[in-house]
């Protein structure tokens, strides 16, 4: 699978084992490569990656330690010490192994170190899916998330699935957030077959394709939009209510995911109640519950709160919410809903 951007096409290669034969992936003129990874990943597969790479390569690691609060100016400006201190240059290569914590982090320090050198991603996480095309790369700032990054695209995505098997529950889920906000922005038909896998013993198979599928749709909406002014909105489908809920909670409590499928279960509502849409909205709760999305905890939550927080989402302008919302399964469109209809939907969903 190949994805146009303006700065250069790359390839999104995804292979079961793939990292044993890295080399083979890799263009061969570079001479040095560090590799970036957190302390997770690094215990299960940093020796996998760095033999994959052969011996005539001059290799380096990094690691840092796992987590979003990684994604800070602190490990952002270690990281840079470990480009200067390995002496990486011009024909030298970052690779980003990890989840989207990693590749954002390591992208962004790819972006910057002598203007930008190259680098690849190589997701571990099916969440990354979404991040790891679309050339978003950022750290946070103390007062928000994503605050200081560029655009910056790999020279290319390489996605070994085997990796993803030791995943926890929890991230299989979050990723399963964005694979299926994917499905509902696109075909009718991925959305019912997803909405009858259970996340409990989903086979490769289904994993594989699903990643395929998700990186196309994402990438297709972010070709025609690179810098986000028009239609790439709609990625942000069920995130309006995800990043309040998320912030609320506390960074920790809830992946972006599985807050990210709750989410798309409210825009699912509001496109029912406000565009009389026709969607599977119970039968999307019922998945929510049986793969056990943690959505009791909008109990805890108050919808003025809540409200607020989705007004300094830095993604909304101006006094009214503009809310990603579905005509249908594959019809997104942009809506703004007054502070009284939100109050009024959050009500009911929250109940
Ligand atoms: P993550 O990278 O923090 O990974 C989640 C957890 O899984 C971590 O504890 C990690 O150590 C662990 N892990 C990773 N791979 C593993 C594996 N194979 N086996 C076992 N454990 C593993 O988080 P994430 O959910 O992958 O990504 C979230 C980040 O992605 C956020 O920072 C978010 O802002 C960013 N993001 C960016 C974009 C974009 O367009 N750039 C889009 C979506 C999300
Ligand atoms: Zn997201």
């Amino acid at each position: 699978l190949t994805i146009h951007a303006s700065s250069h096409d790359y390839e999104v290669i995804i292979e079961e084992g793939i990292r044993h034969e890295l080399l083979n992936y890799i263009a061969s003129d570079y001479r040095k490569v560090l590799v970036i990874t957190d302390d997770k990943v690094s215990n299960i597969y940093l020796d996998d990656v760095v033999r994959g790479l052969g011996k005539e390569l001059d290799v380096h690691t990094s690691i840092v330690p796992s987590g979003e609060s990684s994604k800070s100016m602190r490990q952002y400006e270690r990281l840079l010490d470990a480009c200067v201190e390995v002496q990486l240059d011009r024909h030298s290569l970052i690779l980003a192994l990890g989840g989207g914590m990693i590749g954002d982090l390591v992208g962004f320090v790819a972006s910057t170190y002598l203007r930008g050198i190259d680098f690849i991603q190589m997701p571990t996480t099916i969440l990354a899916h979404d991040s790891s095309v679309g050339g978003k790369v950022a750290i946070n700032h103390l007062k928000g998330k994503n605050l200081i990054g560029s655009f910056y695209n790999p020279v290319k995505v390489i996605y070994d699935t085997e990796t993803l098997f030791t995943l926890p529950a929890e991230e299989i889920r979050s990723g399963y957030g964005e694979v299926i906000k994917h499905a509902f922005l696109s075909s009718e038909e991925w959305c019912s077959n997803l909405l009858q896998v259970s996340l409990d013993n989903i086979s490769s198979e289904q994993i594989k394709d699903d990643l395929m599928k998700g990186i196309k749709v994402k990438a297709g909406i972010v070709e025609s939009d690179e810098r986000e002014k028009g239609i790439r909105r709609y990625l942000n489908l069920g995130h309006t209510l995800a990043h309040a809920v998320e912030s609320e909670l506390g960074y920790g409590k809830i992946t972006h995911g599985e807050a990210v499928g709750i989410g798309l279960w409210f825009a699912l509502r509001v496109s029912q109640r406000k565009l009389d849409a026709s969607l599977p909205v119970d039968r999307y709760r019922d998945w929510l519950k049986s793969n056990h999305y943690p959505f009791d905890i909008l109990k805890d939550l108050e919808v003025d709160t809540l409200l607020k927080r989705m007004k300094w989402d830095k993604k909304t302008v101006h006094q009214k919410i503009n809310y990603v919302l579905l005509n249908q399964i594959g019809t997104p469109c942009v809506v703004e809903l007054s502070d009284q209809e939100i109050q009024t939907d959050l009500n009911l969903f929250i109940k």
